[in-house]
């Protein structure tokens, strides 16, 4: 029998993951932003390690209550772009479809933390899911169509392929994309009936799989990957830059191999977002340059992600890693190699 979700204080409490005596601290905390652990996060958990970088990512803080000027409820901007409710339109070719608006677990750091959870913006009732099809199906600009939320791997299978049923039928949409964390928090779920649904149309499949710590990357986990390889999914990894978990040049390369190994290819190292009660997870941009420069020398080109940062307001993403080039202000460039050393571009006196 499947173990429960972890989601009261007190149930972390059974499951020794949190103080009876950090109660009164934490209630406030999950008064306002939602709480789950799935039974195969807090298996991973070290309850000894008081700096676990697990725990750090599911257990809520009592710093969360702190919320700083910039913060914002909304801090990519999602409602600036909605056309209608559940569709998010930022970029000509691509559009986010929030199907739902629950997680299997919820990130302490979750950009969208003001909009996901059970106090949430809930699940698209089915009039409105038929606007959103109906919108994809008027704009023929539409070259792929991104399932985010929310968790969209939480839906049934019958659930996900009426959804790709739907989408099957609009002949401009080539590309299906899934933004989840499931194959690593409930990996059971990516079983066949699941795979089976993905198969309900011939669009491209692509799942972004989000994932932080190289322990994430549990045998169980990298079994639910090969699954979806073998069911002729595209795998491709999301991960944020966090404080305390994974700021390290040590931890970031063996998260790039793991995914790499499980043949997930680095897509995003994303610069945390400034959403409300996360500072505790920041660093700053020249902290994540560094690392991300670190990474260049040290493995793999495969290993590589690209970092970026969503710019507040809805203005989009942005490369944000460290230029290797500059003029040397004679019509040539200076270019920095792995070691940091500059070399002329055309190299002078050859
Ligand atoms: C991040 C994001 C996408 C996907 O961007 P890619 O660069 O294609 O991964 C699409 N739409 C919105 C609104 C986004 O925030
Ligand atoms: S899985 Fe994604 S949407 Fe859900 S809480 Fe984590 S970051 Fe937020």
């Amino acid at each position: 029998m499947a173990a429960a979700t972890l989601a009261t204080l007190t149930a972390l409490t059974q499951a020794g993951l949190v103080p009876e005596a950090d109660h009164a601290a934490l209630a406030p905390v999950t008064a306002r932003y939602a709480l789950a652990v799935s039974p195969d996060i807090a298996a991973l958990i070290d309850p000894a390690d008081p700096k676990d970088p697990i725990a750090r990512q599911f257990i809520p803080q009592a710093a969360e209550l702190d919320t700083l000027p910039e913060e914002r409820a909304d801090p990519i901007g999602d409602h600036a772009h909605s056309p209608v409710e559940g569709i998010v339109h930022r970029y000509p070719d691509r559009v986010l479809l929030k199907a739902v608006h629950v997680c299997p677990v919820y990130c302490r750091f979750c950009f969208r933390r003001e909009m996901v959870g059970p106090g949430g913006e809930g699940t698209l009732s089915g009039a409105a899911l038929e606007a959103a099809f109906a919108y994809i199906a008027d704009h023929t600009e539409i070259w792929e169509v991104i399932l985010t939320g929310g968790d969209p791997f939480v839906l049934s299978p019958r659930r996900l392929a009426d959804l790709m049923r739907r989408l099957a039928v609009i002949e401009h949409v080539k590309i299906v994309r899934f933004h989840t964390r499931v194959p690593v928090v409930e990996p059971a779920r990516i079983d066949a009936a699941l795979i089976a649904a993905l198969k309900e149309s011939d669009k491209t499949v692509y799942v972004a799989l989000h994932a932080n710590h190289p322990r994430e990357l549990t045998p169980q986990a990298r079994a639910a990957l090969a699954r979806l390889a073998e069911g002729g999914v595209t795998l491709v990894s999301q991960s944020v830059l966090l404080k305390g978990v994974n700021d390290d040049p040590e931890v970031l390369a063996a998260l790039m191999r793991a995914f790499v190994e499980a043949r997930v290819t680095p897509y995003y190292l994303h610069h945390p977002d400034l959403a409300p009660g996360t500072s505790h997870f920041r660093l700053t941009i020249e902290e994540g340059q560094a690392l991300v420069a670190a990474l260049r020398g040290r493995i793999s080109g495969l290993c590589q992600p690209t970092y970026v940062l969503d710019i507040p307001g809805g203005h989009g993403k942005a490369v944000i890693a460290a230029s290797s080039v500059q003029p040397d202000g004679e019509g040539g460039m200076l270019v920095r190699d792995f070691r940091g050393q500059v070399h002329a571009y055309p190299p002078k006196g050859a």
